[in-house]
């Protein structure tokens, strides 16, 4: 049974003065810490990724969901955001129990609730 579907994680497009710059929301403090269980990352080729976020309902680069007590995480290797640790630190943080309400993430959230 799957408990719930943590949000995906996207790469969001953040302006801070010029340039653009690529990267990925970070989790709050709170959410950074070890799972409480197991943990299985996949970290796949982008579209790989996408096609198994959008499966899970999440239309996403990449995305996390806990399912019997184990978080799964799939981060794409060759995303937009070439730093996987800050993927893996907001997707951990999902399957801490991290709900984030963004503008990417009120998207993902619709998509659920349809
Ligand atoms: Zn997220």
């Amino acid at each position: 049974m799957r408990q719930s579907l943590c949000c995906a994680r996207r790469a969001e497009l953040q302006i801070s003065g010029m340039p653009w710059i690529l990267t990925v929301e970070e989790p709050p403090a709170a959410y950074v810490h070890r799972y409480r269980g197991h943990v299985i990352e996949r970290v796949l080729p982008l579209a790989e990724a996408r096609r198994i976020c959008a499966g899970m309902g999440a239309p996403a680069d990449a995305c996390a969901w806990t399912a019997k007590g184990v978080c799964h995480i799939v981060i794409p290797r060759n995303g937009p955001v070439r730093d996987l640790k800050t993927y893996h630190r907001h997707e951990l943080a999902h399957c801490n129990g991290w709900d984030h309400a963004h503008g990417l993430a009120e998207v993902f959230r619709s998509f659920e609730a349809k």
